[in-house]
């Protein structure tokens, strides 16, 4: 069906969902587009719940130890009381990009903030077995030319990618002045000064000259509003803290022998769970997955790298394979197809389809239409796969997903729909209710309780909340304001890294700006070259000051609005973070979520000429208070 609720040609070639008997389709027929729609909006409705993002607990207060960094010892140490020049907030991809940035622009003294053990951010954190990167590592991994590393394959997992932050961080000397295991609580402009003063929960006190914030998109996990959740009487954590010394095993994949005699139930089924149950049902006496909506999965195919093409390519390759798949992965044409993968499948099959089409007019609502008949293709062949790997019939039809692939993160993998021919595995389908109640000795569902040993919290990380309450502190600006404060009715920025009112500071992220969210690195690589070259420039023309204008701020949001591009934005999709879970996102949720109208393509082009140019335009150079003009070109 169209977006306007017509009905699309019937397409001949169209398989059903599964063809099972038991398959709870609600009546309808699975070979029928609209009764696919029809079906997409039950399952939707089934799962909204008038608590929305309400639903989850922040993990503060008697949960807070579920955040507690399992991976190193804390060593107490002397507060640092000093003066540097970028006091880089972050180790994640996001901060070693840019102090790399920097580094190679010669500015020194840059002293990395970050609250882990160690650099890696998400890397860091995320060691749960399993876990690998869902983008093709040749265009995923930052600084792969830079640091000489060639990926082990294409899809590299965990350890590789934490390793590989490491080697950015020794590569660039990032580690000399680090502060880890150290949390940022306080950030405020000292005007006298025109420095950042950064207080960290060791005391010191580090006067920065320029700041710069990259505390990730998906930094702070969340865990499930369950009655009952501070009952559970045996073993629990969050899957971004695993517990090793529990399971046993290694994230490198040495077995998880601590769980050969435990009855273990991971709550979610979203993209880490996927990756980390095929371990689980392997290393645990007794596995059960609570599920409340199935995650589409994929075919994976990763391959090793092999060395010897490896060293064919010609330098500048990584640019040349990010700007490709940007390309391809967002309906655009190019010669080849480098990267050859789902994301890139995707978007070729709807441009295909577009082209194809001798009535094709490029209208919104003809691609639109290209969009959703690929989609339905898509997703019969991921119900399919369901059935062709799945044994028990009943099992195979609660694991098929009924919404559009893009709906929710799509998913990768070789190994876990099997999982679930396992004899110890068993999945718990909540039929999209989730799990309501847990007790002292385990989880109830549907009047069965269920004795559990641990309790895996794969319940994802905070999204459409407020930024300071994400990262963990709230920048207080040069006009008395906070940032929480200045963003209260949504996010403004100039180019989604400038915001007015807090001078020399500057925002590594992607929205309002590329929003590409199938290679999130690719934005932050980005936005370090652009930092990098405004902080040069400041320097280099003596300025004390950098500050986006409320003039240029406000035309930059304007035009973004405009442009409505937003990602999340379907109506008939089942709840998610993707889209504020199933809930109008306000006016506030719409700015957090825009990105540049024309898309990351012509995003990254317009941002490459406007860093240099060396009009800087929309930012204002200072020193002693007096504006200085720019005009001279800076080299990215
Ligand atoms: P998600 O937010 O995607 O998944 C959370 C899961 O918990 C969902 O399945 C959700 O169900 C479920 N859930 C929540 N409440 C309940 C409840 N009461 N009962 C039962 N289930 C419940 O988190 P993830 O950690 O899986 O993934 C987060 C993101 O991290 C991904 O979307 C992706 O962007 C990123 N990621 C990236 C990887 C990579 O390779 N680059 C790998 C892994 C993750 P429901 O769907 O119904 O809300």
């Amino acid at each position: 069906m169209s977006d306007d609720g017509a009905p699309t040609r019937p397409d001949p070639t169209d398989r059903d969902g599964g063809g099972d008997p038991t398959d709870r389709d609600g009546g309808g027929d699975p070979t029928d587009r609209d009764d696919v729609l029809a079906r997409y909006l039950a399952e939707r409705d089934k799962r909204l719940r008038a608590d929305g993002n309400e639903q989850y607990l922040e993990v503060t207060g008697r949960l807070a130890h579920y955040v507690d960094d399992p991976y190193v010892e804390r060593a107490e140490r002397d507060p640092v009381d000093r003066e540097v020049n970028v006091a880089v907030v972050g180790g994640g991809f996001a901060g070693l990009v840019t102090g790399a940035r920097l580094r190679e622009a010669g500015v020194d003294d840059v002293c990395l903030i970050e609250k882990g053990g160690d650099v890696g951010g998400t890397w860091y954190w995320n060691r749960y077995p399993g876990a690998q990167c869902d983008t093709a590592a040749m265009v995923y991994l930052p600084l792969l030319e830079e640091t000489g590393h060639m990926p082990s394959e294409k899809y590299t997992h965990g350890p590789e990618i934490l390793e590989h932050s490491r080697r950015i961080a020794r590569r660039y000397g990032l580690y000399d002045d680090a502060l880890l295991s150290t949390e940022v609580t306080d950030v405020r402009w000292e005007a006298d000064s025109s420095r950042w003063l950064v207080s960290t929960d060791r005391g010191d006190a580090i006067r920065a000259r320029f700041i710069t914030l990259g505390t990730g998109p998906l930094h702070r996990p969340k865990l499930p509003g369950i009655d009952g959740i501070e009952d559970f009487a045996g073993h629990s954590f969050h899957t971004s803290r695993w517990d090793y010394h529990y399971t046993g095993g290694t994230p490198d994949g040495e077995p998880m022998t601590g769980l050969a005699d435990k009855r273990v139930g991971i709550i979610g089924t979203g993209a880490t769970a996927v990756q980390c149950i095929p371990h689980l049902a392997e290393a645990c006496g007794e596995l059960y997955v609570f599920q409340r909506t199935p995650s589409s999965i994929d075919i994976r195919n990763n391959q090793p790298i092999d060395p010897e093409w490896f060293d064919t390519l010609e330098p500048g390759w990584q640019r040349r394979w990010l700007e490709n798949f940007t390309i391809l992965q967002t309906g655009g044409i190019a010669e080849e197809d480098l990267v050859k993968d789902g994301w890139t499948d995707l978007a070729k099959r709807i441009r295909d389809r577009a082209l194809a089409d001798p009535n094709q007019d490029f209208s919104p609502e003809s691609l639109l239409r290209a969009y959703h008949e690929s989609d339905d293709e898509k997703m019969v062949e991921i119900r399919a796969r369901v059935d062709e790997l799945v044994g028990d019939p009943e099992t195979a039809a609660a694991l098929k997903p009924w919404y559009r692939q893009l709906c929710k993160r799509p998913c990768f993998h070789d190994a876990y729909l099997q999982s679930y021919n396992r004899p110890n595995v068993e999945l718990i389908d909540t039929d999209g209710r989730g799990v309501r109640r847990i007790t002292e000795t385990g989880i109830e569902v549907d009047g069965r309780h269920i004795e559990l040993d641990c309790i895996i919290y794969a319940s994802g990380f905070e999204v459409g909340t407020d930024w300071a309450r994400r990262s963990g502190f709230d920048p207080l600006g040069r006009d008395g304001e906070t940032l929480n404060e200045r963003w209260d009715d949504g996010m403004v920025s100039l180019h989604g890294m400038h915001v007015h009112g807090f001078p020399n500071a500057f925002v590594i992220g992607f929205s309002q700006a590329a929003n590409l969210i199938s290679n999130v690195p690719h934005n932050l690589v980005e936005a370090a070259t652009t930092v990098t070259a405004v902080i040069t420039h400041a320097l280099g023309v003596g300025a004390d000051e950098v500050e986006t204008t409320a003039e240029a701020e406000s035309a930059w949001v304007a035009r973004l609005e405009a442009g409505g591009r937003r990602f999340g934005n379907d109506p008939t999709c089942t709840p998610g973070y993707y889209n504020n879970e199933g809930q109008d996102p306000g006016r506030k949720g719409l700015l957090n979520s825009l990105g540049f109208p024309d898309g990351p393509v012509a995003f990254f082009a317009f941002i490459d000429e406007w860093r240099t140019n060396g009009r800087f335009d929309g930012l204002e150079f200072r020193a002693a208070g007096r504006t200085i003009e720019t005009g001279t070109a800076v080299a990215s």
